[in-house]
C-alpha cells in the first residue's frame, strides 16, 4: 500500500489528511508540536472564517499576484465543495456572514478541528516530530525527526506553514527543508498585520488606542504611492491596525526604515478637499461658538478630532476666532494625517507573502516539478489571500489536489 508523509499539522496538512482518510493508502501527519492545529484554532478570532462562498472566478481576485495559479486548484475544489465537505463529511453546521464569509454555526475554530481529528483519526497523527531532513532514497523519501528517528515515505506533502504567528509553530524553518531539495524561494514579507507608526507619532496613536474608524488607507515611501485602499483603521497602542491597514501591510518593503516610508489617512474619502474646505467654511460661519475640533467631529470620532486638532494646532480655538490657516490645518489632517511607519513584524502577521516559488509547482495537481512524488501546499508556498476566508480556502484547495495527484484521480 502507497505510504504518504504529510509534514505539518495545520489547516493544509489536515485537510489533506480528510482527503487522504478512505483512499486506498496509508498517511501519516508529522507535527513537530505538542499537538496540530495551533494556528487553526486562533482563525478568525476563535471563530474560524473558514472559507468566503464566491464563485472561483470571484475567488481569484483576492490571490494578489497568484489568482491565475491559484485558479486551478479553487475551481477543483470551490468554496461551494468546501461547505459540502465540512457540512456533509465532517457534520460541521455552517452559516454565512456579511461579505460572504462562512463560520461555523457554533462560532468556535474548535467545532472543525476536532471534526477532523476524529475523520482522520487520532492514529495517523504524530506530534512532537521536528522534521529536520528529507532524502531522497530512489523514488521514495526518507524523513528525518531532530531526534534522530526517521520514516520512509512513498508520496511527501510539505505543509510547514509560513513565517507568521511564529508562536504557532509556523516558524518559517519548514521552508529549508524545501530549499534543501532545489526548491527556490522569494521574499518574505508580513502580510494581513498591523503597523508600528514612527516614535514622533507613537504617542497620538497610544492616546486613541482602541478607537476604530473608517478611513482611506495610503502607503508612500521614495516618495511615490504605492497602494491604497478603504475600510476600518483601528488605533492601537504601537500604531495601526484594522481591515484597511492589515491588506496594505503586504505592500511594505522589509527595508521601509531607510526609504522614508508613511502611511496617510483620509477620513473623508467621499468628500474631495475642496469639498470638505467650502463645507468647514460653512461651519465656521454658522457655528461661531462652536470650538473647531467640535466641527471636526462631524468627520470624526470626538477623541480622533481632538487628537487631529491637536495635531493642526487649534485645541481650544473657537470657530468665530479662527483664520484661514486654522481651517486648511483641520481639512489637512483630517484628509492627508501622515504618521511614519516601519517594517511590519511576523509576530502577530496572520499570513506570510512569498515563500516556495509555484513555477517550480504543477497547478493541476501541487506536486513539485523538481521531484516526482512530492507535494507542496499551503503557507508555505508563495500564494497570499486578502482576509475573508481566501487563506484556508487556498489550503483545503491545494490539499484536495494534492490528495488527487497522489492518489491519480
Ligand atoms: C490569528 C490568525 C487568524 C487567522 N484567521 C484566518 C481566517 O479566519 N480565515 C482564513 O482563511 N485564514 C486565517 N488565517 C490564516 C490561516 O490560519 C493560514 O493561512 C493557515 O493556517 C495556513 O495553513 P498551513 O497549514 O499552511 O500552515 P500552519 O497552519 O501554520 O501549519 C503549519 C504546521 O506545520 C508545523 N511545522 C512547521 N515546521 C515543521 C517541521 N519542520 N516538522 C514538522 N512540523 C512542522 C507547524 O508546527 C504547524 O503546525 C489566520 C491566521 C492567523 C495567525
Amino acid at each position: 500500500m502507497t505510504k504518504v508523509g504529510i509534514v505539518g499539522g495545520g489547516a493544509a496538512g489536515l485537510f489533506a489528511a480528510c482527503f487522504l482518510s478512505g483512499k486506498k493508502v496509508s498517511f501519516e501527519i508529522l507535527e513537530k508540536g505538542g499537538r496540530v492545529g495551533r494556528k487553526f484554532l486562533l482563525t478568525g478570532h476563535g471563530r474560524c472564517n473558514i472559507t468566503n462562498r464566491k464563485t472561483p472566478a470571484d475567488l481569484k481576485n483576492g490571490y494578489h499576484e497568484a489568482g491565475n495559479f491559484i485558479y486551478r486548484a479553487i475551481s477543483s475544489f470551490t468554496p461551494e465543495d468546501a461547505v459540502a465537505f465540512l457540512e456533509n463529511e465532517l457534520h460541521v453546521p455552517l452559516k454565512e456572514e456579511d461579505n460572504n464569509r462562512m463560520f461555523p454555526v457554533s462560532d468556535k475554530s474548535k467545532t472543525i478541528l476536532d471534526a477532523m481529528i476524529s475523520y482522520i483519526g487520532k492514529e495517523n497523527i504524530t506530534t512532537g516530530f521536528d522534521c529536520i531532513k528529507i532524502d531522497r532514497i530512489g523514488e521514495r523519501f526518507e524523513v528525518t525527526s531532530k531526534k534522530g528517528e526517521k520514516k520512509i515515505f512513498d508520496s511527501l506533502i510539505l505543509a510547514t506553514g509560513g513565517n507568521s504567528f511564529p508562536k504557532t509553530g509556523s516558524d518559517g524553518s519548514g521552508y529549508r527543508l524545501a530549499t534543501d531539495l532545489g526548491h527556490d524561494m522569494t521574499e518574505l514579507i508580513p502580510a494581513l498585520t498591523g503597523i508600528e507608526v514612527g516614535e514622533k507619532d507613537r504617542a497620538f496613536t497610544s492616546s486613541l488606542a482602541g478607537v476604530s474608524v473608517p478611513a482611506g488607507a495610503s502607503l508612500y515611501y521614495d516618495s511615490k504611492k504605492r497602494a491604497s485602499g478603504e475600510g476600518e483603521v483601528l488605533f492601537t497602542h504601537k500604531g495601526l491596525s484594522g481591515p484597511a491597514i492589515r491588506e496594505l501591510s503586504r505592500e511594505i518593503p522589509r527595508d521601509i526604515g531607510s526609504r522614508d516610508g508613511w502611511i496617510e489617512l483620509d477620513f473623508t474619502p467621499g468628500r474631495n478637499e475642496t469639498e470638505l474646505d467650502s463645507e468647514l467654511a460653512e461651519e465656521i460661519l454658522n457655528k461661531g461658538n462652536a470650538k473647531l475640533t467640535t466641527l471636526m467631529g462631524k468627520y470624526v470620532p470626538s477623541s480622533v478630532a481632538a487628537g487631529l486638532g491637536h495635531r493642526a494646532g487649534v485645541s481650544g480655538i473657537y470657530a468665530s476666532e479662527s483664520r484661514r490657516a486654522h481651517r486648511k490645518a483641520c481639512v489637512r489632517e483630517l484628509k492627508h494625517l501622515g504618521l511614519s511607519i516601519g517594517a511590519p513584524s511576523f509576530e502577530d502577521a496572520y499570513v506570510t507573502r512569498g515563500g516556495i516559488t509555484c513555477k517550480e509547482l504543477m497547478r493541476e495537481t501541487m506536486e513539485s516539478k523538481k521531484h516526482k512524488g512530492l507535494y507542496l501546499i499551503g503557507e508555505m508556498i508563495d500564494v497570499d489571500g486578502i482576509s475573508g476566508g481566501y487563506n484556508l480556502q487556498a489550503a483545503m484547495s491545494e490539499a484536495f489536489i494534492a490528495v488527487n495527484g497522489i492518489c491519480g484521480v
